[in-house]
């Protein structure tokens, strides 16, 4: 059986396992079961798996990207290609906060909810614009790295990459040897990928098994429409925008792409999700790495189209649960803000949740209150949310590929690639 079935039956046995456990012994959180096999077995070997996922992530960026930048050639390449990829990551988020206002406002499912909001509507949220901008740039490489500030290790590796390339005769040994390392990371990534069943299995079996279900009752009109949204942008918006912007068949794209959206799911963490989805966008895919090393980090930290989604769908609902007008200019507001919050959400489980304050702030909601409100069924969604925040990364990465010419199109359409 290929590794990818492997993965997918992993995801489906997970599921059913974990929700058998959760039906069978979910109300006796002390019973041998839930404390040996889930809390214990399932619960160690799904954090061993992150842990190890992770352990690539900052290597694998570095090493990749000043690789890619070093042989990019000429700087204007690398303007161009940022430029072109920024744009990108916006315009997708902005559509899929636009698509969640638009879906939740006509659906309605915060509507006969009549909830009173008593406490205070601000809460202190520490995303300032001027400290975002300051924390791009590092002042130290080593801890940027110690603390995976993905952004400053992406700045310090564009910046060694260039400086490589300028060096002439004296950079080269250092471009080659770059490049070696990087072979030796992508087969390290091979080798921690043939886990993935195992670990799946145990991140799923875990938490169904231990999740409540109970708020998904009075919360259901909320979660399916959040969750309805994000298979559109999966299956309408990338797609349309892989053909309409490069004329790729987008089935090719979803097909190659399913294994890297179960690795999303079962972490929700786009982070730790990255090292998967570089190995699979280059070698699946076929984008170069010159262009999959700067975009797809980027992406992972920058471009969250589905927790926008999440964010766009719950202000509609906490407005309509406490029967606030947030009116045209005020979701416009909420469309500028959520895209920055996007920006500015980390790809770790949950962070969504915490930026969606800043969002619910801009549109003068209820924070604290609304917050609680959906948070019960918030874990799941981080899941699904996370599996599109990674297909977006892939497909704008992409689409700015195929345009740069650092697109293999054979390898692209090669059913066995
Ligand atoms: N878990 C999400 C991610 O890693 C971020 C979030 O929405 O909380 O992409």
């Amino acid at each position: 059986m290929s590794l990818t079935k492997k993965i997918l039956l992993a995801m489906v046995l997970g599921i059913v396992i974990g929700l058998l456990l959760n039906l069978f012994t979910g109300r006796e959180a002390d019973s041998w079961v839930q404390v040996y096999l889930v809390a214990g077995l399932f619960d160690t070997v799904g954090a061993v798996f992150v842990a190890s996922l992770k352990l690539l992530v900052v290597p694998l960026v570095f090493v990749s990207l000043v690789c890619g930048t070093a042989t990019l050639g000429n700087q204007a390449r690398m303007g161009g290609l940022a430029v072109k990829t920024i744009g990108l990551y916006l315009l997708t988020t902005a559509i899929a906060i636009t698509l969640a206002i638009t879906v939740a406002s006509l659906l309605g499912p915060g509507l006969g909810l009549n909830l009173e909001a008593t406490g205070a509507l601000s809460m202190d949220t520490d995303l300032s614009l001027k400290q975002t901008i300051i924390n791009i740039f590092p002042s130290n490489p080593v801890a940027a790295m110690a603390e995976g500030n993905m952004l400053q290790v992406i700045v310090f590796s564009v910046l060694l990459g260039v400086a490589i390339a300028k060096s002439g005769d004296k950079g080269e040994p250092v471009a080659s040897f770059f490049e070696n390392l990087n072979h030796v990371v992508l087969r390290m990534i091979m080798m921690l990928v043939q886990l993935a069943p195992y670990g799946v299995f145990c991140l799923l079996a875990k938490l169904f098994a231990s999740m409540g279900f109970g708020v998904f009752q009075d919360l259901l009109f909320y979660f399916l429409t959040v969750a309805g949204v994000l298979v559109l942008q999966c299956l309408v918006v990338y797609p349309g925008l892989l053909k309409l912007l490069s004329g790729l068949n987008p089935l090719i794209f979803l097909r190659k792409m399913y294994p890297v959206m179960v690795f999303g799911f079962s972490t929700a963490s786009s982070n730790a999700t990255l090292p998967v989805t570089m190995s699979t966008v280059e070698g699946k895919l076929g984008v170069d790495n010159k262009a999959a090393s700067f975009t797809l980090p980027l992406g992972a930290t920058i471009n969250m189209d589905g927790t926008s989604i999440m964010q766009g769908v719950a202000t509609v609902f906490i407005a309509q649960a406490y029967g606030i007008e947030v009116g045209i200019a005020g979701y416009l507001m909420v469309v500028l803000t959520a895209t920055l919050a996007s920006i500015g959400t980390a790809g770790v489980p949950g962070v969504g949740m915490v930026t969606l304050a800043m969002v619910l702030q801009q549109a003068g909601l209820p924070v604290e209150e609304g917050i609680a409100l959906i948070i019960g069924v918030d874990r799941l969604l981080d899941m699904i949310r996370t599996a599109v925040n990674i297909t977006g990364d892939a497909a704008v990465t992409t689409v700015v590929a195929k345009s740069e010419n650092l697109l293999d199109e054979d390898c692209y359409r090669n059913r066995d690639a």
